[in-house]
């Protein structure tokens, strides 16, 4: 692989995205995370473009832009703990992890939560994971300051809102009427939930119910 070419496509990425608003805190997480490590070897050379690629199973790893818009949506800070649905190729949960967020992820498809955990261990990356059907959550390490689902849903299961704890943000990729929009709940310190906001448009694979 051509590391100086890496080297120029990662700048001009992170160029991209500053310009598109991202907090410098965002960039520098995505800075450290190398997203070529990521990816099927024979994609590794578009690692830094600004798209979606196919990571195998009919799943793609998300469009750079997308995670970095996610990821401040969903208000990161060191030490809390967060539980992601769709753990694909695990670049979201290490981009969360590198912003020192206790990372908890979920992947219904067995061959990518394998792969995931096999990278996870190469990079070091502590990231708590499961092979499980993620629609109701991750109940054992509940509750969660946050929750990121990556893949799209009319609205989160209500048993998955109940392990978000107070003062906590779910932040989901949001299906309606053929499209889908980035939106985010907020549950407040007496339990109930703040209306949803919505932001900007995305296109992501759906939730599935079950494991495959
Ligand atoms: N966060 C990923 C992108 C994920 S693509 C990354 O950074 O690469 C969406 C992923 O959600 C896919 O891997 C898909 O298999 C998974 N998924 C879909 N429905 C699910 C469910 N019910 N539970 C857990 N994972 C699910």
């Amino acid at each position: 692989m051509h590391t100086y070419k890496l080297y120029k496509d990662r700048e001009r990425l992170l160029q991209l995205l500053a310009d598109a608003g991202i907090p410098p805190r965002i960039l520098q997480a995505m800075a450290t995370v190398p997203r070529e490590h990521f990816l099927p070897p024979a994609l590794q050379h578009f690692a830094y473009e600004n798209t979606a690629l196919p990571i195998g199973w009919g799943q793609t790893i998300s469009q750079p832009l997308t995670v970095a818009k996610m990821t401040a949506l969903l208000e990161p800070a060191p030490s809390l703990k967060v539980l992601e649905i769709g753990t694909g190729s695990g670049y979201q949960a290490a981009i969360l992890a590198a912003l020192g967020m206790e990372v908890y992820s979920v992947e219904r498809q067995r061959r990518l939560y394998e792969t995931a955990v096999e990278r996870f261990r190469r990079l070091e990356l502590a990231i708590h994971c499961a092979y499980r059907d993620g629609t109701m959550g991750w109940p054992a390490y509940a509750p969660y300051d946050r929750i990121l689902l990556t893949a799209a849903t009319e609205f989160p299961h209500p048993d998955l809102l109940g392990q978000l704890g107070p003062g906590g943000l779910c932040v989901f990729p949001l299906h309606n009427e053929n499209r889908q929009y980035l939106a985010r709940l907020r549950r407040n310190d007496d339990g109930s939930f703040s209306p949803i906001e919505r932001f900007d448009p995305c296109e992501f694979v759906p939730l599935r119910p079950s494991i495959a």
